[in-house]
């Protein structure tokens, strides 16, 4: 009898780590689940604004923590490919909101494409107009799909929820000369987050901006209007702003000399960031309404 102890111990000892393997396993495996969930969770909760390498021109898709997409301009005419790819490659299938900020080419000339590519649902235009054919080419792929325009103003709100919103509060008025001041500006907020998207509006749409409504302007993150042009970011602008980053749409030896010395110097001494897409290429922000990240291409 007192012989089968040794042997009974020894089992009794191999069952107890076989247990205690299994115990940790499961421990180990709820724990990285847990990780995943997190992880998931706090994409899904997530905005991310991405602005787009297209060169000289501007093209930014915003990604709603709901799922829903919107893009802002399209780039020129020779960046379509790159931008039907890019907005593919992320899994978007439908654009639930299309912001045309003016009818220049830069901003305009791929979204033909775009709208015939994808899904679209809501498109705002400002209420300028050009008589070039890559604006015929953009009414003509909207009249195509059967959408409508609305008419993109200042006080348009495009979407709000409890903690998000995203208004046009640019143009102001609808006579400028310059087409540039016509430029719908877009003003997304999450949680503590903003993102302000300003097309090219220059210094007269940006004093309107002010005297309407300086306490909406403050963003962490600022797309600098006109590629970085002296016509854009004036002083009390900038400050009304008072960005932590500032991203400048354009391309490397531009044919304007964009971006200006002088509006460089004037981000340098507000102490903002600046992130340029022909030096960084593709620029990603994500926020969960409180911290703000980003990655760059290059
Ligand atoms: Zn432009």
């Amino acid at each position: 009898m007192y012989g089968h102890w040794p042997a009974i111990c020894s089992r009794i000892k191999a069952a107890v780590k076989r247990l205690i393997a299994v115990v940790l396993a499961v421990l180990l495996l709820a724990g990285c689940a847990g990780g995943r969930l997190q992880t998931a969770v706090e994409k899904a909760a997530g905005l991310e604004v991405h602005f787009l390498d297209v060169g000289q021109g501007d093209c930014i898709l915003v990604r709603f923590p709901d799922g829903r997409n919107m893009l802002v301009d399209a780039g020129s005419t020779k960046s379509a490919g790159t931008v039907v790819n890019y907005l593919k490659k992320n899994g978007v299938r439908k654009l639930d909101f299309v912001v045309a900020t003016h009818p220049h080419e830069d901003h305009i000339g791929s979204l033909d494409a775009v709208i015939k590519a994808f899904e679209i649902g809501e498109v705002f235009m400002p209420g300028a107009t050009t008589t070039t054919k890559t604006f015929r080419d953009v009414l003509a792929a909207v009249r195509d799909k059967g959408l409508k325009i609305t008419t993109a103003r200042a006080g348009l709100n495009i979407l709000r929820s409890d903690n998000l919103s995203a208004d046009i509060i640019a143009p102001h008025g609808s006579q400028y000369e310059s087409l540039n001041n016509h430029s719908a500006v877009v003003k997304i907020t999450y949680g503590r987050v903003g993102f302000l998207l300003t097309g090219d509006a220059e210094a007269q749409s940006e004093a309107e901006m002010l005297a309407g409504s300086a306490s909406s302007l403050k963003a962490d993150v600022l797309k600098v209007g006109h590629h970085g042009s002296k016509t854009s970011t004036s002083t009390p602008f900038l400050k009304a702003v008072a960005p932590r980053y500032a991203v400048i749409s354009l391309a490397a030896d531009n044919d304007y000399h964009y971006p200006h010395k002088v509006v460089l110097d004037r981000l340098k001494k507000a102490g903002v960031q600046v992130l340029r897409t022909d030096q960084k290429g593709t620029i990603v922000f994500a926020t969960d309404g409180k911290d703000i990240t980003f990655s760059t291409e290059k």
